[in-house]
């Protein structure tokens, strides 16, 4: 180890994610489906209230918690959902990626564990090791739900300090079902743990919505993370938000304040016009999504690849263990053979090894192309 660079950070890893969408800039006619950015324009009443608030100077530091504005909407918003959180109870952050950091930042000491489930979204991971601490995986059923027998277990051995539960999913597009949401809540219900869901796609979700956070009874020690980069396409606007009780509210938003000051005041402006009027808009979306959705899982089982229907988000994780590569080997072979872009599931952890991750953020177009290459490059494999 370089003494001159923390070792925490040296220990972390670049984002799969990130290392293979590097790969595929070198291909400039290869199809893309890698990255999790939806192809829709930011809704139009939401740019107005930007240019408004330009133009009307909005642009000094806002609240370190942000504007209370905006984290009314955000509680009305949770209470559609049947989540329970007082304005005071919600702190804007830069993405939900802020939101994440400030929380294991708050939480972990050296050496402290936490549970993650694999496949998941890589950040988690890094973010313990950030703050010096354990990533404990568990391990999750064929269709991404959650194995309850196995994380009982794990939880009495192992006595980790957090669990983060991740539904809708990225990588495997899974949600959580009702009577999953209840199995958690009997299994969490006595443990002294704190419960990290992050939530970020809670509004892509094709099912009735079901939640950790909607168990009052765990309030005291779940945290919860949302934000609009997917629901009003603003990946680029970088507003999330963390919702806590507030004595755990008390400490995250020390950490938040001395990252950030604040989330932008401009995008926030921006966000509580999606919030107020921009409903429509995110129908229309979620509706396009049903049809990638249905129309990639319907070839994709045409072709004979093995593959679970997601519910939620906008990403389909196919099985590719039958060809007898790694997912890294098979992604690249994707590649530099047939010039599709795939993401490796390896990058979401051990669980993700033997699939793909396929991102239908992308237009029909994009997708239909990518998915004649996949078929070709299939049958000339046979
Ligand atoms: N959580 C999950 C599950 C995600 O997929 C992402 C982004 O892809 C994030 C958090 C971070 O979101 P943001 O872009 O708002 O920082």
């Amino acid at each position: 180890m370089d003494e001159r660079f923390s070792f925490n950070v040296q220990n972390m890893q670049i984002s799969g994610i990130r290392r293979f969408y590097n790969k595929v800039s070198k291909y400039p006619d290869a199809i893309s489906l890698t990255l999790g950015q939806p192809n829709f324009d930011v809704p139009l009443k939401i740019k107005n209230a930007m240019v408004k608030a330009i133009t009307e100077n909005k642009t000094q530091y806002t609240s370190n918690a942000g504007l209370i504005e905006l984290r009314t909407e955000i509680s009305k918003y949770l209470s559609r959902m049947k989540i329970s959180y007082a304005p005071e109870e919600i702190c804007i952050t830069v993405g939900g990626s802020e939101g994440l950091m400030d929380v294991f930042q708050t939480l972990l000491n050296p050496n402290d564990k936490v549970l993650i489930p694999t496949p998941a979204y890589p950040a988690y991971e890094s973010c313990v090791m950030m703050a010096g601490a354990k990533t404990i995986n568990y391990l999750l059923n064929e269709d991404f739900s959650i194995d309850f027998d196995k994380l009982d277990k794990i939880i009495n051995i192992e006595n980790p300090k957090a669990i983060v539960v991740s539904y809708p999913s990225n990588p495997t597009g899974a949600v959580l079902t009702r009577e999953d949401r209840d199995r958690l809540y009997e299994i969490l219900k006595d443990k002294n743990i704190f419960i990290i869901t992050d939530e970020m796609y809670s509004s892509i979700c094709f099912k009735e919505y079901y939640s950790i956070a909607q168990m009052e009874k765990l309030k005291n020690k779940t945290i919860a993370i949302g934000g609009f980069s997917k629901i009003f396409s603003m990946t680029g606007l970088r507003i999330g938000y963390v919702c806590a009780s507030e004595y755990i509210m008390k400490e995250i938003m020390k950490v938040h304040q001395y990252n950030v000051s604040c989330a932008p005041s401009i995008s926030q402006y921006g966000a509580i016009e999606g919030l107020k009027y921009c409903e429509d808009d995110v129908k229309i979306m979620i509706n396009e999504f049903v049809n990638r959705r249905n129309y990639i899982f319907e070839r994709l089982t045409a072709m004979g690849i093995e593959v679970n229907k997601p519910e939620g988000a906008f990403y389909i994780f196919p099985n590719i263990k039958k060809f007898n590569f790694t997912s890294e080997e098979f992604s690249e072979k994707l590649l530099y053979e047939a010039r599709l872009a795939v993401v490796p599931g390896s990058a979401f952890g051990v669980g993700g090894e033997g699939f793909i991750r396929i991102s239908y953020a992308y237009s029909m177009d994009e997708i239909n192309e990518g998915l004649n290459r996949f078929e070709k490059w299939i049958y000339d494999n046979r």
